[in-house]
């Protein structure tokens, strides 16, 4: 059991929770973990860390943002390594997003443009 077989444990113990595991992952892990409880502990903790994060934030109205970002970033990751097509369309529709907010940017400013102040 080399140090490199515990990092590739890690991530997938995260991808697992994240995006799922091909089978031939998941045989790997659960093989893995069966010789490592070092391993097996911190997939049990992750797994008890996100169930409890999941749990606590659905009475409170603050989470509901933050589980937004969550699924945001989760949906952007995926699309990253997935889907290259999509995630062509997500960057256009942050690209107008970033647009429209320099435009209201502009045009917030536009109340004293430089030019009025200036000439009487
Ligand atoms: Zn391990």
């Amino acid at each position: 059991m080399n140090q490199e077989s515990h990092a590739c444990a890690k991530q997938l113990v995260a991808q697992e929770l994240v995006e799922g595991l091909s089978q031939a992952e998941h045989d790997w892990l659960t093989a893995h973990m069966q010789d490592c409880m070092r391993c097996a502990e911190l997939a049990r903790q992750t797994d008890e860390a996100l169930r409890g994060l999941r749990t606590a934030a659905i009475p409170l109205p603050h989470g509901l943002a933050s589980r937004t970002q969550f699924r945001v970033r989760l949906r952007a990751q995926e699309l990253r390594e997935r889907e290259p097509k999509r995630r062509a369309l997500w960057l256009a529709c942050a690209a107008l997003f970033a647009a429209a907010v320099l435009l209201m940017e502009n045009s917030r400013k536009g109340d004293q443009p430089d030019w009025m102040s200036q000439g009487s």
